[in-house]
């Protein structure tokens, strides 16, 4: 195989066998990512056109078994705490299957009341109880009520505020209002927008500025990099992509030295991508490299959704707020 080519089987094997691994030691090791880590290896498969790899049945037993009855959350693990990112995991888990139904009604509300108790009076999201604020939590918070139908100008109104305040003069979004600019940053403000509808809310000439941010993230190799004079790593494909496909700027990256890059970062014999060339795979940049390639038009992916990071032919189907 040449490599300059997608390896397209290996990385379908790879995903699979993560799944198939239940025994090793390292598997129990990352406990606390495992469901982020199905739905990301699911949405790979997706854009991969193999969904049905997975078990669908199995591993939706799994997502409703991370439920926490108690919060109406969903937990990365049986009996851990829950949390909003794992919470959009299961929602996207569950959606991309079109089994949100396998929640009960009252079981739906309950978790969007769990994500509506982690809005604080500013606007922002807590990620759960402890009170770590980030602008990814008010992402994570938005495109879950979405996928359930349950946003209200209650909770969007000041979530955008907040989202606008986390802005810079560079043409970055930070994590938190006054923050450092990050790229992924970038998606999570601008896809929460999306989301919500209220990219309108930004001024062109801000739109232009972020444009103009977010191309200088590619470096000579061609990768990008999420700040500058940092190395390149493949996961700002989707950082950085999504973000410019939003604002209709995609165009302004070099798409062949992004792809060749992306390629020089796969495994080409056991499948996988690394974060860059040389380093060790693993299903993060896995995903974010076959979504950076998917929204270029590279491979003949499946095409993914720049604001929720799964397959069109899912997110078409969901509700688009204002309803
Ligand atoms: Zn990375």
């Amino acid at each position: 195989m040449k490599t300059d080519e997608l390896a397209k089987s290996q990385h379908i094997q790879y995903i699979k066998a993560l799944d198939d691994k239940k025994d090793d030691y390292e598997y129990w090791l990352t406990e606390h990512l495992r469901l982020n880590g199905v739905y990301w290896g699911l949405t790979a498969l997706c854009m991969l056109n193999a969904k049905n790899t997975f078990d669908k049945d199995k591993i939706i037993d799994f997502v409703r078994s991370c439920y926490d009855s108690s919060t109406g959350g969903f937990a990365a693990f049986p009996d851990h705490d829950a949390h909003l990112v794992t919470t959009l995991s299961g929602i996207q888990i569950l959606a991309t299957y079109d089994a949100l139904n396998t929640l009960s009604e009252p079981e739906k509300l309950k978790t969007t009341e769990f994500i509506k108790s982690n809005q604080l009076a500013d606007g922002s999201f807590q990620g759960d109880r402890f009170g770590e604020v980030d602008a990814r939590f008010s992402y994570t918070a938005l495109s879950s009520l979405s996928i359930l139908g349950a946003l209200t100008r209650e909770v969007v109104d000041p979530a955008v505020e907040f989202i606008k305040k986390c802005y810079n003069f560079d043409g970055g979004f930070g994590l938190c209002p006054g923050a450092e600019s990050h790229a992924s940053m970038a998606f999570t403000c601008i896809g929460a927008l999306a989301i919500v509808n209220r990219l309108g809310d930004l001024s062109s000439a801000q739109i232009d500025q972020i444009g103009w941010w977010l191309c200088e993230r590619q470096v000579a190799e061609g990768g990008l990099n999420g700040r500058p004079s940092k190395l390149p790593d493949v996961c700002y494909s989707w950082w950085v992509l999504s973000a410019l496909a939003l604002i209709r700027k995609l165009e302004w990256i070099d798409f062949n030295g992004l792809r060749s890059f992306i390629l020089k970062c796969q495994d080409i014999e056991k499948g996988g991508i690394s974060d860059r060339p040389g380093n060790e795979v693993d299903v993060f940049h896995t995903i974010f490299g076959l979504a950076g390639l998917s929204l270029m038009g590279f491979d003949d992916l499946v095409s993914i959704d720049p604001a929720y990071c799964m397959p069109f032919s899912v997110t078409e189907k969901f509700k688009k707020y204002p309803y």
